[in-house]
């Protein structure tokens, strides 16, 4: 028969007794109270586990458990902002990292035209060699006053910039 006659063992009172019989099983099963483990109903079984488990089963439960090997709580203290207005001494400055812009002067493909419209007059006013731009002197000052600006080549301030400069030029001078 069972052990239902029987008494039980004190360990008992930190388990919770669960019956095995609906899956065809002799004994019951136990139920830590403290931390759920579920284990085999036997009294050696559960005292072996109290000792791993050795927090009393109290109304003030221990979130610590020794015996819980699931998953261990991530305790995040979360300081949320104060609820009363006012400046917070504790409002550290952020080190963010700087925008590319601020490296990078960003050139805008109306400015890159206004650039190199006005680098083309540049070369046509002091009757300079249209290859001087391409000059590595000269591309190194660009860089160094518009970092990422490229400027246009002897061929485009020959061709199209000389054309669409001496075209303006033609309707002012109208
Ligand atoms: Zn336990």
């Amino acid at each position: 028969m069972s052990n239902a006659g029987r008494k039980k063992d004190p360990v008992w009172v930190n388990f919770i007794e669960v019956s095995n019989k609906e899956r065809g099983k002799s004994g019951c099963r136990a139920e830590c109270r403290k931390c759920g483990k579920s284990m085999k109903g036997l009294v050696n079984r559960l005292k072996e586990h109290l000792k791993t488990c050795n927090t009393d089963v109290l109304p003030n439960p221990s979130k610590e458990h020794s015996c819980s090997s699931s998953s261990t709580e991530h305790v995040e203290i979360e300081l949320g902002p104060p609820l009363s207005p006012g400046p917070s001494p504790s409002k550290k400055r952020k080190l963010e990292p700087k925008p590319i812009a601020s490296y990078f002067l960003l050139t805008t493909s109306e400015q890159k035209e206004k650039l190199d419209k006005q680098i083309a007059r540049a070369m046509f006013a002091t009757n300079c060699p249209f290859s001087s731009i391409e000059h590595p002197e000269v591309l190194k000052a660009i860089e160094l006053l518009r970092p990422g600006y490229r400027p246009p080549t002897r061929k485009t301030i020959g061709d199209r910039l000389l054309n669409q400069i001496y075209m303006e030029e033609k309707k002012i001078i109208k």
